[in-house]
C-alpha cells in the first residue's frame, strides 16, 4: 500500500461475494509497498457484477481480481478476454486500459507452476472437483500433457469437464482403486466447516505421490496431513494462491513480485493477535 494516499493514488480491488476474508489485499498491498508503487488495493462485495464493471470504468479502478461467485458471470461485461481465459471459461483478473476492460485467468498457470512441468507430462493426475478451480487446474494439466482423471460429487458436472479435456471420469465410489502419481483437491472439502473431511480415499495416496490442495484455510488440510503421514510430497493451497496473485500483479504492473514476501504477508496476518481466524477460503 502507498505510504501516503493522495488524489493521484491508483486504486485496485478484489470483487467477490462474500469477500470479507480475502487475502488479496494483503499480498497486493505488500507488493505495491515493496516496489514503491503509488497504489492501494481494497476489497468490495457487489451484488450486481454488471454495475460493478460500470463502477470500475467510472472510478478508473486500474486492476481487479475476481473471485467467487463472479469468475464466469463477469465475462459478458468485459471488452476483451484473452484466449486462455476463454478456453478455461473463467476470468480472475481484469486490467483497465483507458476504460477498456480486458480479462485474463491466472489460476491455471498458478496451479501447474508449483508442480513443475517435468512432474506432469505422462503422469497420471487425479483432479477432484468440477467447479471453477477444477476447470483451471484441469486446463493446466491438459496443457502439460498429464494423463488426466477427474472425479466429482455431481457426476454430470464431472463428466462434462472430463469430456472437455479428453480425460477419464471416475465416479467417487471407484476412486479408492486408483494409485495416481499426482492428486489435486480442487473442491472446498477440507475447508471449514469440513476441516476433517477427505476429498479422496486415503488408499489413493502412496509414498511419493504428489498431493496438492487448492484449499488454504486451514493451510494444513486433512488431506495434506494424511499425505505427509503416508510420505507423499505435498503442495499447499497458499502456494497456488500466491502464484495466481503474483501473475495478476505482473499483468497489472509488468513487475514480477517476490512471492515469498507475499506468502509471509498472509502468514504474518494469520498469526497476529487480534486477527479473526478465517473460516472461509476465497
Ligand atoms: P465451485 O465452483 O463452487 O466448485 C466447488 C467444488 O467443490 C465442486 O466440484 C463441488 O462438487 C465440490 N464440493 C463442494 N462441497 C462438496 C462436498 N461436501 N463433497 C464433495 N464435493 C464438494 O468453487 P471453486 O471456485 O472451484 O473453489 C473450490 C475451492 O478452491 C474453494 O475452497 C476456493 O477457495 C479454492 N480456490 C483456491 C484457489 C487458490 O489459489 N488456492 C483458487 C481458486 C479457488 P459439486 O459439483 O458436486 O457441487
Amino acid at each position: 500500500m502507498s505510504t501516503s494516499i493522495t488524489a493521484s493514488t491508483d486504486l485496485f480491488c478484489v470483487l467477490g461475494n462474500p469477500v470479507a476474508h480475502s487475502k488479496s489485499p494483503l499480498v497486493h498491498n505488500q507488493a505495491f509497498a515493496d516496489h514503491h508503487i503509488d497504489a492501494v488495493f481494497l476489497a468490495f462485495e457487489p451484488f450486481d457484477i454488471q454495475q460493478a464493471m460500470d463502477a470500475v470504468r467510472e472510478f478508473d479502478i486500474r486492476g481487479v481480481s475476481i473471485t467467487i461467485p463472479f469468475k464466469q458471470t463477469v465475462m459478458p461485461f468485459l471488452d476483451q478476454i484473452d484466449d486462455q481465459a476463454l478456453a478455461i471459461g473463467a476470468v480472475n483478473t481484469i486490467v483497465n486500459r483507458n476504460g477498456k476492460l480486458c480479462g485474463y485467468n491466472t489460476d491455471s498457470r498458478a496451479a501447474v507452476a508449483p508442480l513443475n512441468n517435468s512432474d506432469i507430462s505422462g503422469k497420471s493426475v487425479l483432479v477432484i472437483g468440477a467447479g471453477g478451480a477444477a476447470r483451471a487446474v484441469s486446463f493446466g494439466i491438459y496443457g502439460q500433457k498429464g494423463d488426466l482423471k477427474i472425479t466429482n460429487r455431481s457426476q454430470d458436472k464431472g463428466r462434462e469437464l472430463a469430456a472437455r479435456y479428453d480425460a477419464e471420469f471416475v465416479p467417487m465410489a471407484q476412486v479408492g482403486q486408483l494409485r495416481p502419481d499426482i492428486v489435486i483437491n480442487a473442491t472446498s472439502v477440507g475447508m471449514a466447516p469440513r476441516e476433517n473431511a477427505l476429498s479422496c480415499p486415503a488408499e489413493c495416496l502412496t509414498p511419493g505421490t504428489l498431493v496438492m490442495d487448492v484449499v488454504y484455510t486451514p493451510l494444513e488440510t486433512k488431506l495434506l496431513s494424511v499425505a505427509r503421514q503416508k510420505r507423499c510430497r505435498v503442495v499447499d493451497g497458499l502456494t497456488m494462491f500466491v502464484a495466481q496473485a503474483a501473475a495478476q500483479f505482473e499483468i497489472w504492473t509488468g513487475i514480477h513480485p517476490d512471492m515469498e514476501k507475499m506468502r509471509q504477508a498472509v502468514l504474518a496476518h494469520r498469526s497476529s493477535p487480534g486477527n479473526v481466524t478465517n473460516t472461509r477460503n476465497r
